[in-house]
């Protein structure tokens, strides 16, 4: 069984890669500012790096840097080989973008997951 995306018309879990939409989020002053999406394999992993600064407050920038590279990199040994990853979610390849509704993807905004984040428009997304 696999899922059809309604967005790009593909078939989700294949491989290949979204259109890529702007992203359109709630900001506080009530306004909707579009941001540019991020394409799987771009995340800055901006949790991990609150995480390691809470956990390593006095640590530098490049040292909490390597260490999210670190864990990024010990998670993906073994598993996939980088050149052929897909998103373990909806299955695009890496650089492509994910499908709506995708739980890898990054709010370009917040940088934590879009779909929990609350950034989203209820309005502008990719639902229509
Ligand atoms: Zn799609
Ligand atoms: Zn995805
Ligand atoms: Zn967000």
């Amino acid at each position: 069984m696999s899922a059809k995306c309604d967005f790009c018309k593909g078939t989700m879990g294949k491989g290949g890669t979204c259109i890529a939409v702007p992203v359109d989020c709630d900001e506080a002053d009530g306004a909707v500012k579009s941001y540019p999406q991020i394409p799987y394999g771009s995340e800055t992993h901006h949790s991990l790096y609150e995480q390691y600064r809470h956990q390593f407050p006095s640590e530098s920038e490049e040292k909490i840097a390597k260490r999210v590279d670190d864990f990024l990199k010990r998670l993906s040994i073994g598993k996939y080989n980088p050149a052929d990853a897909t998103c373990h979610d909806c299955g695009v390849r890496l650089g492509g973008f994910h499908h709506p509704g995708c739980d890898n993807e990054e709010c370009p905004k917040c940088h934590r997951q879009l779909l929990s984040c609350g950034c989203l428009h209820s309005n502008g997304s990719k639902e229509d």
